[in-house]
């Protein structure tokens, strides 16, 4: 496998995305990670939760390589969602 990362920002959300690691979604006005890489070849543009990002950066810092989206849960969803929609 191949991954490079070509760029990762925070920003903020102006309308619902979807989370790659939990499936959850990024709710508008909230701050998420949005990030574009290639894996094997093929582009890839994602957006994370802050949270899931860090849960991912541990995940990979493990040695491993994939994931499956939505296997994971995003750690503290509801404290997030009280957050983002006070
Ligand atoms: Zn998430």
């Amino acid at each position: 496998m191949s991954y490079s990362l070509l760029n990762r920002s925070a920003t903020k959300a102006r309308k619902t995305h979807v989370c790659i690691w939990c499936c959850f979604p990024i709710l508008s006005g909230s701050q998420y990670v949005r990030e574009t890489s290639t894996y094997d070849g093929h582009f890839q543009n994602f957006a994370w939760h802050e949270a899931c990002r860090k849960d991912a950066d541990d995940w990979f810092g493990n040695g491993e390589s994939e994931f499956t989206p939505g296997d994971s849960e995003m750690p503290f969803y509801a404290l997030y969602k009280l957050e983002a929609h006070p």
